[in-house]
């Protein structure tokens, strides 16, 4: 029987919260009660709000907390190539295409689009889905501004991906989404319309690399916040594509402030250093996202 390979993947933007805490110690503990493994990664590629003392920040609490994790860390902004490759595989397809529209002329369009009162269609995130005018240009046209520098996302051609795999796909949740939904999940990708594959500063994105890592790491079993449930279904259409080996998910419950908010590293909400500098211990904060302490 192959050994499961469970991962925490934080990204050090902020500092590590109680929800943070709470996946940090399910991953451990579902490892340890499985004989699996246990994997940190440090999900790094947005350099501009990830820093050298954050990520030493999330050593200290982790280690404060009690969990082990096998070294090497991977660390993503170490391994762009490897994405890189996955994505001249998507860009040899002709299942991506050059993106340029700025933030502000998304804004704008979708402003346009909804004056009459008809509202654009929004991703499960709320966001609007992206409009189909890059997806719509000319390969002359895509040429031309590629090469005079403009700077360009590569997204996914949702419909060309759909074309080079099955119709319907699923992942196995032994969590749960946001309406309860556990078990066989079909796969929904189309809801989030033409996703990043590759920024403008970095030749990957949060949903390429997790993908990439997660099949080069064998991680076996994905163990993750709600709020990303409904990302999976693009992490599944990319291994689709990718020929990636699928991992078993589950999406655990969110820890939420007494207002029933989400936690937020950028409000500074509860941080488990300043939990420990109040006189917390660590099995404590294990009892507060209603854990066992790890022993
Ligand atoms: N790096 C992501 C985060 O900090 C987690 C990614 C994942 O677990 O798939 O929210």
């Amino acid at each position: 029987m192959t050994v499961p390979v469970f991962r925490f993947a934080p990204s050090p933007n902020g500092l590590l919260h109680l929800g943070h805490a709470y996946s940090a110690l399910l991953n451990f503990s579902m490892a340890r009660a499985t004989g699996g493994r246990f994997l940190l990664r440090i999900e790094d590629i947005d350099t501009t709000r990830c820093t050298p003392e954050l990520e030493e920040q999330i050593y200290r609490d982790l280690a404060w907390l009690g969990i082990e994790w096998e070294e090497p860390v991977r660390r993503q902004s170490e391994h762009i190539d490897d994405y890189a490759q996955a994505l001249e595989r998507l860009v040899d397809a002709e299942i991506v295409y050059p993106s340029f529209m700025s933030r502000g002329e998304v804004r704008d369009f979708v402003a346009e689009a909804e004056a009459d009162g008809t509202p654009w269609p929004r991703d499960p995130d709320g966001v609007p889905i992206f409009p189909p005018l890059d997806r719509e240009r000319s390969q002359a046209e895509r040429l031309q501004r590629m090469e005079a520098g403009e700077p360009f996302a590569w997204r996914l051609d949702m419909e060309a991906a759909h074309r080079h795999v099955a119709s319907r796909f699923f992942w196995e949740e032994s969590g749960s989404g946001p309406k309860g939904e556990t078990g066989r999940i079909a796969a929904r990708p189309e809801a989030w319309g033409d996703v990043v594959i590759a920024r403008k500063e970095v030749p990957t994105s949060y949903h390429l690399a997790v993908v990439v890592d997660d099949s080069l790491q064998g991680v076996t079993h994905v163990v993750r916040g709600r709020d990303l449930f409904h990302a999976t279904a693009v992490h599944r259409l990319l291994q689709e594509l990718l020929g990636l080996p699928v991992p078993r998910y589950h999406h655990h419950a969110l820890i939420l402030d007494e207002s029933g908010r989400k936690l937020s590293k950028s409000r500074g909400d509860t941080g488990i250093a300043a939990l420990r500098a109040a006189g917390a211990t660590p099995a404590d904060v294990a009892r507060m996202v209603g854990l066992e302490p790890v022993r």
